[in-house]
């Protein structure tokens, strides 16, 4: 229990974690979000389903990410998970990264996605129960790169943004980050760093 909980730090709180992020996959990790589970078992009825695919209880574990719904946002970040037998929880996908032979800044840049991802998952969940917005997968993919891309380039963001070129290889996108062409990508750019 003591080394899960020094892993977990590591995973959440690093060099270029972001506060706003960092919370949600925290609180996460301690599965203590107010997912239909919990609220159940403190004698609050809501509807106990999923709200992305109606079909499973809205647990934690199912929410990050035995849900086709996150599980398919997962995999526009990390393809290779699509590979493996079973899959992952929270804690099992920031074990994978953890195991990933890359440079500590790789490993940093991919735990910020990871919370990012978390974050805009519970969001977007919130999102479709409270405000009838249900955005797709792609919009919120979308979103989660931007943040990520905002969060590592902040000091010349509203400059690039401006341009609307792709930050890795300075073609034009018409989007603020990078173009899902190019070679070198968010990771590439954090490489740099
Ligand atoms: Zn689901």
């Amino acid at each position: 229990m003591d080394n899960e909980k020094v892993s977990w730090h590591k995973f959440v709180w690093h060099k270029h974690s972001s506060l706003r992020f960092s919370i949600y996959s925290w609180i996460a990790f301690k599965e203590g979000l107010k997912t239909a589970s919990n609220l159940a078992t403190r004698g609050i009825s809501v509807c106990p389903s999923c709200i992305f695919c109606k079909s499973n209880l809205e647990t934690h574990n199912h929410l990050f990410f035995e849900c086709d719904f996150s599980f398919n946002i997962l995999l526009r970040f990390f393809s290779r998970m699509q590979s493996m037998l079973l899959r992952s929880n929270l804690w099992q996908v920031f074990n994978y990264i953890e195991d990933q032979e890359v440079t500590n800044n790789m490993k940093n840049y991919h735990f910020l996605s990871i919370s990012a991802i978390v974050y805009f998952i519970w969001r977007s969940r919130n999102d479709r129960l409270f405000s009838n917005c249900s955005d797709s997968v792609t919009v919120i993919t979308s979103k989660i790169k931007r943040a990520v891309y905002l969060k590592i380039h902040r000091k010349n963001a509203s400059k690039i943004c401006s341009l609307d070129l792709c930050l890795c290889c300075g073609r034009y996108t018409g989007t603020p980050w990078p173009a899902s062409s190019c070679n070198q990508g968010l990771a590439g750019c954090f490489e740099g760093l």
